[in-house]
């Protein structure tokens, strides 16, 4: 089985904990001990020499539409054959291992079954990219938030729980790992930010009791403070965006700390006002003052969420035209300029609390003895400029699951140590 010694490195092991000298040995898929100081004990090993570099997890992304294609419109996410769009999501998903995210949790897929067989096809071995919780296409209500009056749109839209169950228990039947819902949609009047509740109570409960049963997870667009109860209340564990989340709302989270995560997927706004003109895109004013109120609304309110020790976790629904693939790592400045996080706050967001929407707590997203081997080997230190995670070219290595998608460069790597 393949070792690999990282000598020479400054840890951040993804738990919150400061950055600390240490070398770390990597057998087969597996980190098999992180030895802090400098003490080498790799007979046969295969040396990556750090140079006082940075070694970190591999980043989570909590909130991902592979599928989504950078398009302009949610009319054209399905816009090419089925056949080019599943080949278009396959270069999506090396695309983010190339810029340093080891995990993807599904914010929806854009057709049946896409994810699925993405998934599957990774971790066979045949095509790069990302661990994978591969999710359903987004199952919304009539008029409700995706409807785009269209069957083969990226929504699937339901009425009634029976058509939620329905739906559902076929999903889990395909092979999905999480089940995303609508429950809100954009509200009307003169209120930018204004959200309705779309789905009922009875059509949340149905989903997520096929997800017990299924043990499946449920992740939901909540953004009126109703639609973050109604989905805190039936067991919902993945609540994106929680826009208007009310003091209630924000109690009912906290209770439920160590089974819900939030991630407020800011990325549209934030990409829209920051980048837009960047990628050829007009803002109206109305959609400017949306966004405007969205990102000083939420900033407040995952700072809050943040102090009460709830999981908030980055992933912006990137896979737009002013929001594309690769910018992701963007979220995690967001986190420090926007949410107060520290930068080190926010790696432990995307790494540790990452593996654990990942399912895999203790075990991904940690640089700890035993853990899966997603590692990046960074050039600079980001707990001093959190930035520099957004530079591919920073990732001077970047493992997944104990093999290189990235080797180190030559001056760092080849050496073996003698055997004894
Ligand atoms: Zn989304």
């Amino acid at each position: 089985m393949g070792e690999t010694l990282f000598t020479n490195v400054s840890v951040i092991d993804g738990t919150g904990a400061k950055p600390f000298d240490a070398t770390v040995r990597v057998q087969g898929n597996r980190i098999m001990a992180v030895t802090p100081g400098g003490a080498v004990d790799g007979a046969g090993a295969e040396i990556v020499d750090g140079g006082g570099t940075t070694l970190m997890p591999g980043l989570t992304d909590a909130h991902a539409h592979l599928s989504f294609l950078d398009a302009a419109t949610l009319g054209d996410i399905n816009a090419l054959s089925a056949e080019r769009h599943i080949l278009e999501t396959a270069k999506n998903a090396r695309k983010m291992l190339d810029h340093g995210f080891t995990s993807m949790f599904s914010g929806s897929s854009a057709r049946d079954n896409l994810e699925v067989a993405l998934r599957d096809a990774i971790n066979a071995g045949d095509i790069p990219g990302p661990r994978l919780k591969a999710a359903t296409r987004q199952m919304t209500v009539t008029g409700g938030f995706g409807d785009i009056g269209r069957e083969d749109a990226y929504s699937l839209v339901l009425d009634g729980p029976e058509a939620f169950r329905k739906a559902c228990r076929a999903a889990a039947r395909a092979g999905v790992d999480t089940f995303k819902i609508v429950p809100s949609a954009m509200g009307s009047g003169s209120d930018p930010l204004a959200e309705d509740t779309a789905m009922s109570d009875d059509e949340v409960a149905a989903v997520c009791a096929v997800a017990r049963q299924r043990n499946r997870m449920v992740a939901a667009h909540a953004r009126s403070a109703d639609a973050v109860k109604m989905c805190v209340r039936n067991g919902v564990q993945v609540i994106y965006h929680a826009t208007l989340a009310d003091e209630e709302a924000k109690d009912m989270l906290e209770a439920r700390r160590d089974s819900v995560f939030v991630a407020p997927a800011m990325g549209l706004p934030y990409g829209r006002l920051t980048e837009g003109e960047k990628y050829g895109v007009s803002t109206d004013d109305f959609t400017r003052a949306r966004a405007e109120k969205e990102i000083e609304t939420v900033s407040a309110t995952m700072a809050d969420l943040r102090k009460r020790g709830i999981r908030v976790l980055p992933g912006g629904d990137y896979g737009f035209k002013w929001n594309p693939h690769g910018r992701n790592a963007r979220d995690l400045h967001m986190f420090v300029e926007l949410f107060g996080f520290t930068p080190l706050e926010a790696i432990q967001a995307a790494t540790q609390a990452g593996g654990e929407l990942m399912g895999e707590p203790g075990c991904l997203g940690v640089i700890a003895e035993g853990a899966f081997a997603d590692l990046l080997l960074v050039d600079g230190d980001p707990t001093k400029d959190i930035a520099i995670l957004q530079d591919p070219d920073r990732f001077l290595a970047i493992m997944k699951d104990g093999a290189f998608h990235k080797a180190p460069p030559e001056n760092r790597a080849g050496q073996q140590v003698a055997a004894e």
